[in-house]
């Protein structure tokens, strides 16, 4: 399967406008073009397809049209704030949320979610930390909704913070926004601001139209349309020469493309903005993503490079830091800064490497003949003098492939790359870098 992009005049499904999609075999396009919804990899959140060539008739336009409506949320953004408001004035003692719509609930609405779980006596601390009060949606084929550690959050804040940042576009990072958010009410001087971009509507129920948008990160939509566009470009103007790093942090399945492509649209509407000598530069960006997509990543944006600092989670069990004993967490920081000036905590095992300049792993030795730091998951890596490259420990040189891979392979190889890694010899469903299942 094959992403043609983003088309113009492509037909919407809730989520907005659909991705052209096209079955490839051996890299060549087989069969018909097919629209199918940019969000959602599974067909049972949502089942929209078209073929590229299909003629519509008005009838099905127009239900689809009315089925797109139906499938709004229940209140607008600007019902939620103002619900909001009432929600506050409230004593606690008659804060309610429904656990089970995942909704703030009025007193009025008691009676409506009777038989529901509720969650009584809602704190101020809680309404400032939703990510907590939400369940988080782990569906993984849609939302993915991996939440970091609270070290690793803390670590990205006081890292942008160090780099100068005072304004951060926090797209699909919901928790990085909430710690600002809470930090800015908080404490007299902290002075950062942020913007998320998420399409978890629920959020919309805590944040104010100018600290949250509506947004598809795969086909670059607003939900609440111009007005929510004017807001991000707004937030992307430098006023008072706060300086502004996007930080964004995807769901893995794939589509790397999708994200590059509305990644780079928001990198124009900060260079649109009417700040001075934006004309040649990109705008900072920290892409959060799994190593394995390096070179995926390099492709889009070759000025990118990739960090060793190992991202943790909360709620992922695998994706947790070595040191408590679990598999070490294999999700990074990619990004457009000079590589020295991110500083990465020595405490926690990182150092300097002034040959590569820039901080790396404790395990990742310099290796003299690739003349750099090659490891790219903190294990020591191993020359192979045939390959000409480092490689992973567990691996050895197949004489037959003439290429360095696991002990256990079959020496058949198969022409088209793995879709998620690019390596030859097993498809993207046995891709070895996605087992944590
Ligand atoms: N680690 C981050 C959360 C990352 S999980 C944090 O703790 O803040 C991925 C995030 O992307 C989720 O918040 C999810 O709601 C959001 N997301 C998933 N699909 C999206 C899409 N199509 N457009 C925008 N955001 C999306
Ligand atoms: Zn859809
Ligand atoms: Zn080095
Ligand atoms: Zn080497
Ligand atoms: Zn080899």
């Amino acid at each position: 399967l094959a992403l043609l992009g983003p088309a113009p005049g492509a037909p919407c499904c809730p989520h907005g406008p659909a991705l052209l999609f096209v079955k490839t075999s051996q890299g060549k396009e087989e069969g018909r073009r097919f629209y199918a919804c940019s969000a959602c990899r599974d067909r049972k959140d949502c089942n929209f397809f078209q073929w590229e060539d299909e003629k519509v008739s008005e009838t099905r336009l127009a239900a689809r049209e009315e089925y797109n409506r139906n499938h709004q949320p229940a209140f607008t953004h600007r019902q939620n704030v103002d619900r909001y408001k009432n929600f506050v004035l409230l004593p606690s003692s008659r804060r309610r949320f429904c656990q089970e719509c995942q909704q703030l609930l009025l007193p009025a609405e008691w009676e409506k979610h009777s038989d529901h779980q509720l969650l009584c006596d809602i704190t101020t601390a809680q309404l400032k930390s939703p990510s907590q009060l939400l369940y988080p949606l782990e569906n993984k084929k849609t939302n993915a909704q991996y939440l970091f550690a609270d070290r690793s959050c803390q670590f990205l804040l006081n890292l942008l913070i160090d780099l100068g940042f005072r304004r951060v576009l926090s797209v699909g990072t919901p928790r990085l926004h909430e710690m600002i958010q809470s930090k800015a009410s908080q404490e007299e001087e902290f002075n950062v601001r942020s913007l998320l971009l998420d399409i978890d509507f629920r959020y919309s129920q805590f944040y104010t139209e100018d600290e949250f948008c509506h947004y598809n990160m795969f086909n670059h939509h607003f939900f609440g349309g111009e007005a929510a566009l004017e807001t991000c470009r707004k937030f992307l103007c430098e006023e008072n020469g706060e300086r502004i790093i996007m930080v964004t942090d995807p769901p893995f399945g794939g589509l790397v493309e999708a994200l590059a492509s509305s990644f780079k649209k928001l990198m124009a509407m900060w260079r649109e903005t009417e700040n001075e000598g934006h004309d040649n530069k990109e705008m900072p960006m920290f892409w959060i993503f799994p190593y394995f997509f390096e070179s995926r990543i390099l492709d889009f944006f070759p000025s990118f490079s990739m960090m060793d600092y190992q991202v943790d989670y909360d709620n992922h069990a695998l994706y947790k830091h070595g040191k408590t004993g679990r598999r070490q967490s294999p999700v990074r920081i990619f990004t457009n800064l000079t590589p020295s000036m991110i500083v990465l905590p020595e405490e926690e095992g990182y150092r300097f490497c002034a040959v590569c300049q820039r901080y790396v792993s404790s395990g990742n030795q310099h290796c003299e003949i690739c003349n750099s730091c090659t490891s790219k998951d903190g294990r020591r890596w191993k020359h192979c003098v045939l390959c000409k490259k480092c490689v992973k420990p567990s691996w050895f040189h197949c004489n037959n492939c003439n290429c360095c891979t696991l002990q256990k392979h079959s020496c058949e190889k198969t022409d088209v790359g793995c879709f998620v890694c690019g390596k030859a010899g097993h498809k993207r469903s046995a891709c070895p870098s996605l087992s944590h299942a």
